[in-house]
């Protein structure tokens, strides 16, 4: 049985790329704009010298483009893809649809996380300033404060984690994600996944989502 394509969706924090690796090991083709955009200028294709043009001059890569690429790299007949940081609009969402996914099967995963959840992450994350290990005061705290139990490096707390900030960027979030909520569930193809216990439980959740 074929693969649904897969939307995630999910704020920051949520999990969202550590959910990502794990889909791919199912099989999945990640799609990041980013990455393809960068391929796309290295080929010297067409499109690659028109988005070569565009970034040199300092503007934003339209969003017909940004489908342009997106159709050159993708075949939904030979494989399943996660798109991932796409779309961001809802003009986005409606072109995707319209110009990709057509009629395949697909799923819009949220990652659900209550915000009050996120803030309490994010504010309480620290990280090794040597070796980059991630830290949590609340649920994976350092067995000697303020030391990496890797390598005995600071821990150090981000200068923008703190709540105003991360309550910030939550607001802007919830005004890009909930109109393309609406869209999705218009379809009846939004599903929400609990990621507030820990990554395998969201996880084994996807899983049975795509029926792996
Ligand atoms: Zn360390």
């Amino acid at each position: 049985m074929s693969m649904p394509q897969i939307i995630l969706l999910g704020a920051p924090g949520s999990g969202k790329g550590t959910q990502a690796a794990r889909i791919v090991e199912l099989g999945y083709n990640h799609v990041s704009t980013g990455d393809l955009l960068r391929a796309e200028i290295a080929k010297d294709s067409k499109l690659g010298q028109k988005l070569k043009g565009i970034i040199s001059e300092g503007k934003l890569v339209d969003d017909q483009t940004v489908l342009d690429l997106l159709k050159a790299n993708i075949d939904l007949q030979k494989g399943a893809y996660i798109f991932d940081g796409f779309p961001r609009t809802i003009e986005q969402a409606k072109m995707l649809d319209e110009q990709i996914i057509q009629t395949e099967k697909a799923y819009a995963i949220y990652l659900d996380v209550s915000f009050d959840e996120l803030v309490s992450r994010i504010v309480n994350r620290r990280t090794c300033g040597k070796c980059n290990e991630i830290y949590n005061l609340v649920n994976k705290p350092p067995k000697t404060e303020g030391v990496c139990d890797r390598c005995g490096g600071e821990l150090v707390h981000r200068k923008d984690d703190n709540e105003k900030t991360v309550q910030n960027r939550m607001d802007v979030f919830k005004g890009q994600i909930e109109p393309i909520f609406s869209h999705y569930e218009k379809k009846g193809i939004l599903r929400r996944v609990d990621a507030s216990i820990n990554p395998d439980t969201t996880f084994g959740q996807i899983k049975e989502m795509v029926g792996r």
